[in-house]
C-alpha cells in the first residue's frame, strides 16, 4: 500500500485500533446470547438447545484476492463479509450471527483507511444482524483479512452431498459477470463503458444470496444438495454431482447470463460459456431438487434457472442446444 504523509496506524497502534473497533462495534442483540463480549481473551456466547452451529472461514490477501488500487476499503470489507455469509447461507439459510476478523495490515496504512475499512465491516454486519465478536490485529506487509462467521440453524442442514439421480440442477442469478469484471480490471482499461462498469461492480461488490436461501428454507422447498458458486459454476456442479455413482447433464444454453456479459463478449458463445462456467467469485447458489418440486419453486422464485439434471453417468456432460460439447475447466487454482 502507498506510504502516506498522513497519520498512519503506527501512531494509533494495535490497541488504539482495537479500542476504535470496540467503540464503533455492532450492537449485540438478544439473539446473540452474549456472555462475554469483545475485549477479553475469548468471546463467549451461550448455545441454544436443538440448534446447530455452522462455522466458516475465508481469507482475502492483497494482490491475490484484491488490489488496493482497484478496490476501496469499503469494497474490500464488503467482500470479506459477503464471501463468508455466502458459505453460511449455503447450508440452507443458516443465519449468520457472529463474525471474527483477523487482520494483518501494513504499519504505514493511513488511520482513516483502517477506520473506513472497519466502518464497512460494521455496516455489512448490521445488514445481516451479525455481531462483530472479536478478532486479531497485527501488522503485515500486505493487507490480509481473515474472517470467520458462526451461523445458527434450527432445521435440517443441506450439504453438498445429498443429490439423487434425476434431481434437477438449479441456480440463482447470472454467471460470468465477476470473471469478466476481473479481466476488465486486469486489462487496466480506463473510461469503461456502461456494461464494463457493471461487470466490474459485480466483481468488486459481490452479494451473498441470503435472500434466496431464506425464501427456500422458509417455504420448506426440499433442497437435496447445495453450495455457493465461489469457485465457478463448473466447480459447483462437480461438487454436487461428481462422485462414484453420479454425474450430470448441463445445458449451456440454459445457464443464465447478463446482458452486460453478452455485450462485453460481443455475443461470442464460446467466451460467454467460458466466463459463465469458469469465472469464480460469483456467490450464486447452486442446488438440486427432486423433479416433483420444480413447479412449486418456479412459482415461489421465478428468478431460479434450471440448467440440467443429475444422472448416473460418470462425470459431467455439457450440451449446447442438445449437442454434446467438450468444455475444459480452467478455473482458478491456488496451488
Ligand atoms: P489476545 O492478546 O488475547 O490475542 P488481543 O489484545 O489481540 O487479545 O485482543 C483483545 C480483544 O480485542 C479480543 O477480544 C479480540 O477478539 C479483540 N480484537 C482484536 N483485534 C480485533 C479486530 N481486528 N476486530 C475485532 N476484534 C478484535
Ligand atoms: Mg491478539
Amino acid at each position: 500500500m502507498a506510504i502516506s504523509s498522513k497519520k498512519s496506524l503506527s501512531f494509533l497502534g494495535e490497541f488504539g485500533l482495537i479500542e476504535h473497533i470496540k467503540k464503533n462495534n455492532t450492537k449485540a442483540e438478544p439473539e446473540h446470547n452474549v456472555v462475554v463480549d469483545i475485549g477479553d481473551d475469548c468471546f463467549v456466547f451461550s448455545s441454544l438447545k436443538n440448534s446447530k452451529y455452522a462455522v466458516t472461514a475465508d481469507i482475502l490477501i492483497e494482490d491475490t484476492h484484491f488490489k488496493t488500487k482497484w478496490a476501496t476499503p469499503e469494497q474490500i470489507a464488503k467482500k470479506a463479509v459477503e464471501v463468508n455469509v455466502s458459505d453460511i447461507v449455503s447450508m440452507c439459510g443458516a443465519k449468520p450471527l457472529y463474525l471474527f476478523i483477523a487482520i494483518g495490515i501494513p504499519k504505514n496504512t493511513e488511520i482513516s483507511y483502517a477506520k473506513r475499512l472497519f466502518a464497512a465491516v460494521k455496516k455489512n454486519c448490521d445488514k445481516y444482524g451479525i455481531h462483530l465478536s472479536g478478532g486479531d490485529t497485527v501488522s503485515s506487509g500486505k493487507l490480509t483479512i481473515s474472517v470467520t462467521i458462526i451461523g445458527i440453524k434450527s432445521g435440517e442442514l443441506i450439504t453438498r452431498s445429498g443429490a439423487k439421480t434425476g434431481d434437477i440442477l438449479c441456480v440463482s442469478g447470472n454467471f460470468g459477470d465477476s470473471g469478466a469484471g476481473f479481466d476488465i480490471l486486469n486489462s487496466g482499461k480506463k473510461n469503461l463503458t456502461w456494461y464494463e462498469k457493471k461487470l466490474v461492480k459485480k466483481h468488486l461488490e459481490p452479494e451473498a444470496r441470503f435472500d434466496i436461501a431464506k425464501i427456500l428454507c422458509e417455504n420448506n422447498i426440499k433442497i437435496t444438495s447445495m453450495t455457493d458458486s465461489s469457485d465457478g459454476l463448473f466447480k459447483s456442479v462437480e461438487l454436487l454431482t461428481a462422485d462414484y455413482h453420479k454425474g450430470a447433464a448441463v445445458y449451456l444454453d440454459k445457464v443464465p447470463v447478463s446482458d452486460e456479459l453478452v455485450e462485453f463478449t460481443k455475443n461470442d458463445k464460446n467466451k460467454i460459456y467460458r466466463y459463465a462456467l469458469n469465472g469464480a467469485e460469483e456467490f450464486e447458489l447452486v442446488f438440486t431438487i427432486a423433479p416433483k418440486d420444480k413447479i412449486k419453486l418456479q412459482k415461489l422464485i421465478p428468478e431460479i434457472s434450471y440448467i440440467g439434471y443429475v444422472n448416473k453417468s460418470k462425470g459431467i456432460k455439457y450440451f449446447d442446444n442438445n449437442n454434446e460439447t467438450a468444455i475444459k475447466y480452467n478455473g482458478y487454482k491456488h496451488f
